[in-house]
């Protein structure tokens, strides 16, 4: 079904002796169009690195079929699941590719038979996570880059209405050429590659002064954007510092599942049968953890997955936080009591682990329950021994002086201490790294 690759295959050292020097990725231009037919997304990419003399190391997925590589000044080996790149000089280089990327762990088409003129509806996928599913690309956190994505969705002829793309950063041109309807996004500040995800389906789009609601429905976009106003204002007094880019969008697909969130830098992937949940239920959580990501993951990224729970551990439980406020100290102690239940199955599962966890081998394996439950119990916890006025100042401190930069357990523990004047030493030793 693929055409065979024109590049050399290796899956081992084989041609390149020597382990991979570490690369800078700065910045990946992308374009991709879909092949809403055969379900797979063709891609055009550059991207532009700084490397010393050597070998480095990037990721693809199996499901991507590079056809053409090339890099300034060196060579290109593709393998199934990585591609190793040789510079013969240290400085600025150009690596350049083309390939597939068929569904993929990130990379999932909507559910359905394919598209017809009967299932019109179906048309459509979304990436979350992996951004190695649909481009090549360094997965790590310590790596941040700037992002220009052009998706082309071919013009389609029988279709009540037409497909959207909804992607990170900020909205560019949109234009209808001989190819097709192109969008373009922007991500202009350096951001981790796993904040890259973006969604293409039959959705609008609706604007107000900082929001953006891409839906299939727009007719609860008041609601939508009171609820996600409501949130912001709450998150941006607790975290004391802006965003990265001012504007927010919120994209619901037809995913099949209300449960779904995926945060992007400026940006989340929701499923579209959360929207009535929001909307008429007032079950504001999920809204509200994604949201939370823009401070805790976007603005202040993580270094390594060792430290996950900085990112889930704070968006759970300033979720929580925004529901004490929105509806009351009680419904906050169910959600805490509620952490508690599925954080003791987790003991008795034999799932505990420390919150800064080193043992991963992949980012798959840094997720689970436990950055999410223990972090947000901890920071409970944390939260009643320091009081309030400590506590929110740490927060509001850890996070102003962080943004644009990359953390550990050690820098939230440092802003907690100097922020409440309190030794916390024995406190963290016992409940981030043990
Ligand atoms: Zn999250």
């Amino acid at each position: 079904m693929f055409p065979r690759p024109r590049v050399l295959l290796c899956n081992v050292l084989c041609c390149f002796g020597s382990l991979p020097a570490s690369a800078q990725a700065t910045h990946y231009a992308v374009k991709l169009t879909p092949d809403l037919d055969r379900r797979v997304l063709r891609g055009e990419e550059r991207i532009e690195f700084t490397a010393g003399a050597g070998v480095t190391q990037w990721q693809k997925k199996e499901g991507l079929r590079v056809s053409e590589a090339k890099v300034s000044n060196g060579d290109v080996a593709v393998g199934e699941g990585s591609v190793r790149v040789r510079v013969a000089s240290d400085g600025e280089h150009v690596l350049q590719f083309k390939y597939e990327a068929a569904a993929e762990q990130g990379l999932r088409w909507f559910a359905g038979p394919t598209p017809s003129p009967e299932n019109p509806d179906q048309a459509g996928f979304f990436t979350a996570f992996y951004c190695d599913a649909w481009m090549v690309c360094d997965t790590s956190p310590a790596q941040r880059a700037t992002l220009r994505l052009e998706i082309v969705i071919p013009e389609q002829k029988r279709s009540p209405q037409n497909l959207r793309a909804v992607g990170p950063g900020k909205r560019g041109k949109e234009w209808r050429g001989k190819d097709g309807y192109h969008f373009v996004f922007q991500q202009t500040e350096p951001v981790q590659t796993y904040l890259f995800s973006f969604g293409v389906a039959r959705i609008d789009v609706a604007d107000d002064e900082s929001f953006s609601f891409y839906a299939a429905d727009l007719k609860s976009q008041k609601g939508v954007f009171q609820k996600t106003a409501d949130a912001f204002a709450f998150l941006r007094a607790k975290a004391t510092v802006d965003l990265l880019d001012s504007g927010y969008a919120e994209a619901f697909l037809p995913v099949g599942h209300a449960g779904f969130g995926q945060e992007a830098a400026g940006m989340t992937l929701m499923s579209e049968e959360y929207v009535p949940e929001l909307t008429e239920k007032d079950d504001v959580q999920l809204m509200t953890h994604e949201l939370a990501h823009q401070w805790w993951g976007v603005l202040v990224g993580i270094r390594s997955w060792s430290d996950f729970w900085l990112n889930e551990g704070f968006a759970e439980f300033m979720s929580d936080a925004y529901i004490e406020k929105h509806q009351g100290q009680a419904a906050y102690e169910n959600q805490i009591e509620e952490l508690k239940g599925r954080m003791q199955k987790l003991r008795e599962a034999g799932k505990d682990r420390p919150l800064h966890w080193e043992q991963w081998k992949d980012a798959h394996e840094a997720l689970g329950e436990i950055p999410y439950v223990k972090g947000a119990l901890f920071l409970d916890r944390l939260r009643a021994d320091l009081g309030e006025e400590k506590f929110w100042r740490g927060i509001g401190l850890y996070t102003s002086r962080n943004a644009r930069k990359l953390v550990d357990s050690r820098d939230f523990q440092r802003a907690m201490e100097e922020a409440s004047a309190q030794d916390l030493h024995q406190l963290f030793e016992e409940a981030v790294f043990h």
